[in-house]
């Protein structure tokens, strides 16, 4: 049966001509309808494409619980990172200072960025995957007047860890201060809405829980913040404000927009809509993560997190101990069962991370276990368990 043919009213057919699963946080598996969207070129000026993009960020701004038209979608071509740095260069005055919250490489990211951008920041750096914690945040607030905003990242996707982000806006705004959020891998599965949990802007990207093709990001921001950051920006391109104004003027974006990957996001968003949206897309995630988690625990594999901090995401496994363990091999084993796994990012311990998100399902992530099974079998692998030290790094994790 062609892929065309059997799509239909079957939303987790295995990915077509055989590709594998990309079991990594995006690009990820995306619906076979979501990639057929992107068979057919838009001019970016003509009013079929300005209705597009203006669907795209009124479904945006509806998806972050915005019902008293509080909020705007500014959508930014690039990968989530030139988002990230178009939010900060924008957000962050000339003469304004932001505290980064970082446990894990995005949080250093946004530090980095900082230092690019010449701008005054300070860092709590926690390490591999300790959470930032509301009253710690407060502490370093109260200590230091001059910080007028923090960046959180929701979900750090480097460990899979899920940050305390309401926890951590309450200590922001109850001592006056603006929250900025990285929710890149978290926005469209997990709750960010502004009803509930207060910031100015968030970024994130097409390829992520909306299951978009990569090629833009969007902001989502407060209107009357975003209006009083005129001329901030040290970028042409990456100047929210001016691609903002230039979209309420003109219906278009300022600079070529990636026409094909707003089709295919559109499609992505019939079906969130469709599955029944944030709600629904974060439970079909968790079950990914609980049927995969607890299989790989079965098989012997640990995770680096306590429950509690597993976020429904992605999850980071210790690498196994036993002497014929080679990550390289259980790659490749994984990838000829038609599974894409992902390297572990932690400067500490040896790791791997497998994604919860994409066009799958619980039953994919059954295989996906079998799968590791097979190939612990194949490599002479008897036992999963991770060596004493990642245990003992790992009960440094406060509960
Ligand atoms: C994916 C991601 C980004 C952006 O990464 P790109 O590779 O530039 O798309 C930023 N922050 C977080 C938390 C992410 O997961």
């Amino acid at each position: 049966m062609s892929p065309s043919a059997s799509s239909h009213n079957r939303p987790f057919q295995a990915p077509p001509l055989g590709e594998p699963y990309l079991l990594t946080p995006g690009p990820l598996t995306t619906a076979f309808e979501v990639k057929q969207a992107m068979l057919r070129d838009w001019g970016s000026w003509d009013s079929d494409f300005r209705a597009m993009t203006k669907s795209l960020c009124d479904q945006l701004v509806a998806l972050a619980g915005d019902t008293r038209g509080e909020f705007v979608c500014v959508p930014m071509q690039g990968s989530g990172t030139y988002c990230v740095e178009a939010l900060l260069g924008t957000f962050i005055p000339r003469d304004g200072k932001v505290l980064v919250l970082a446990n894990g490489a995005y949080g250093l990211r946004a530090a980095e960025t900082m230092r690019y951008l010449g701008r005054a920041y300070s860092l709590i750096d926690k390490g591999d995957y300790m959470p930032p914690r509301g009253d710690e945040v407060g502490a370093a607030l109260d200590a230091d007047p001059a910080i007028s905003h923090v960046i959180a990242i929701h979900c750090e996707t480097s460990s899979g860890i899920l940050n305390p982000v309401a926890e951590i806006s309450e200590a922001v705004y109850a001592r006056g201060r603006k929250l900025l959020i990285d929710s890149m891998s978290a926005f469209g599965a997990l709750d960010l809405d502004v009803s509930r949990i207060r910031y100015e802007a968030m970024v994130s990207s097409a390829n992520k829980c909306i299951e978009g093709v990569p090629g833009f990001g969007f902001v989502i921001a407060r209107k009357s913040e975003l209006e009083t950051t005129k001329g901030n920006s040290h970028s042409l391109s990456l100047d929210v404000h001016a691609q903002w104004a230039a979209m309420v003027k003109t219906g278009q974006w300022r600079y070529t927009p990636p026409t094909h990957v707003v089709a295919a996001f559109l499609e992505a968003l019939r079906i969130h809509a469709a599955e029944g949206g944030v709600a629904a897309r974060g439970a079909r995630y968790t079950r990914n993560r609980d049927v995969m988690v607890a299989g790989m625990r079965d098989l012997g594999f640990e995770t680096l997190l306590k429950d509690r901090w597993l976020s429904p995401i992605i999850v980071t496994f210790f690498n196994p101990a036993h002497p014929n363990f080679e990550f390289a091999r259980f790659y490749d084993l994984m990838k000829q069962r038609g599974f894409i796994i992902y390297p572990g990012k932690l400067t500490v311990v040896d790791s791997f991370r497998i994604g919860c998100i994409g066009r799958m399902d619980e039953h994919v992530m059954s295989r996906v276990v079998a799968a590791a099974g097979e190939a612990l079998a194949e490599m002479g692998v008897d036992d999963a368990a991770p060596p004493a030290s990642a245990i003992a790094e790992r009960a440094k994790l406060a509960a």
